[in-house]
């Protein structure tokens, strides 16, 4: 791998965020928010953390602009128009966003269109806080941005966030990091160092979440998870994706389906599709899985985690099976096998009955 990597060169881009890790760094949100400059911040958050607005910023002489509740998944237009109207109204000069992707992909909607700086606190593994990418749905379609406007300023990950992440978001949103870091092994612009943090936050994450499925309150699981989550939403910050997330962005923008769970159900699909292609690649995520084949890996990993392996389970209906292969190649990403649209429609059709892959 790293032969043929020197052979051929490569291109490294570091991003540029700060990172603050730990247990109980929440406490540090006024110190990073005077770093950005922010006194005005505009603040997005569940509506059930919504009472932890205050104490966020408590102490520091910082008065909040406003809060919002009202992130949804996928980042609609529309929410986005009404949250820049309070953004604009209350002359916030930042935004803090803690929540899972959803309420992140919403500040970084905002800081699009007013470049405001961000500070995210994040509690689900999504990985969105370490991009510079956005997804927004208009008109049944989820369009990709990139912007450096979009990349947030400044993460904070407090471990004690996420402990309260229910096991089944834990064991899909975990999945759903493993797949930025696998398809960041393939990537078209894919290069050494970010395959080292690829591999070590799949690592972390496959070692971890059988852990934190069966007693999420364990301290040290939890930690592993934010850290591999981290490095994975770095792989997918820095690298170029490939037929799985153009696949589960389909199936999320166009059919509503949960991104998390989409994400667990395709993987071993698309994995099992490449395998033979990038078999060297692809080869360490086996030995990690101790499994024959990467795609059986992972779908046996997601089967150990009791979440969902088909599309049926998750509100796809058998009928949009083919709607969703045509529009999977109207604009198709890289991948390193091309596709041809039925063979798209068979591993849809595997996805949606759960099938277990081939090796
Ligand atoms: P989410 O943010 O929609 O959260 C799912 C549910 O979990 C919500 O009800 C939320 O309130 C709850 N939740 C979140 N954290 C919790 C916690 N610690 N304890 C209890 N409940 C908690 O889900 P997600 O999977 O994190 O994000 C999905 C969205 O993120 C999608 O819109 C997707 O497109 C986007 N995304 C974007 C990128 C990117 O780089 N642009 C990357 C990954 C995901």
């Amino acid at each position: 791998m790293a032969d043929q990597d020197f052979q051929q060169g490569f291109v490294y881009t570091g991003l540029p965020t700060r990172v603050i890790f730990g247990f109980g760094t929440r406490a540090r949100v006024g110190e990073e928010l005077r770093r950005l400059g922010i006194q005005r911040p505009f603040v997005l958050l569940s509506p059930r953390r919504a009472p932890e607005a205050q104490a966020l910023v408590a102490g520091h002489g910082i008065e909040i602009a406003s809060v919002f509740t009202g992130a949804v998944m996928h980042t609609p237009v529309d929410v986005t128009n009404r949250a820049l109207a309070i953004v604009e109204e209350t002359r916030a000069d930042g935004l803090i966003a803690l929540g899972g992707g959803s309420t992140i992909g919403l500040g970084k909607a905002i800081a699009l269109r007013t470049d405001l700086p961000q500070l995210v606190l994040p509690t689900t593994y999504s990985g969105s806080e370490m991009t510079p990418n956005l997804g927004e749905t208009s008109e049944g379609r989820k369009k990709t941005v990139r912007s450096p406007k979009i990349q947030p300023e400044a993460v904070i990950y407090d471990v004690e966030l996420t402990l309260s992440l229910p096991h089944a978001l834990s064991a899909t949103s975990g999945m759903n990091a493993i797949a930025h870091g696998v398809e960041g092994l393939y990537a078209q612009d894919r290069n050494p160092i970010i395959s080292l943090m690829a591999l070590e936050g799949i690592r972390a994450l496959a070692e971890c979440l059988p852990v934190v499925v069966d007693r999420p309150l364990d301290r040290t699981a939890r930690a592993t998870a934010l850290y591999g989550a981290w490095l994975c939403g770095t792989v997918l910050g820095s690298v170029g994706m490939a037929l799985h997330h153009k696949i589960c962005h389909v199936l999320g923008g166009s059919f509503g389906l949960p991104h998390a769970e989409t994400h667990t159900v395709i993987l071993p699909h698309v994995v099992s599709f490449n395998a033979h292609t990038v078999d060297a690649e692809l080869r360490p995520v086996t030995e990690i899985l101790h499994s024959l084949g990467a795609g059986q890996g992972l779908f046996d990993l997601a089967r150990r985690l009791k979440a969902p392996t088909a599309l049926a389970e998750i509100g796809m209906l058998s009928g949009e099976l083919d709607r969703a292969a045509a529009l999977v190649m109207e604009s198709p990403y890289y991948n390193p096998r091309q596709p041809t649209q039925e063979e798209i429609r068979v591993l849809l059709e595997d996805a949606f009955n759960g099938r277990r892959p081939a090796l």
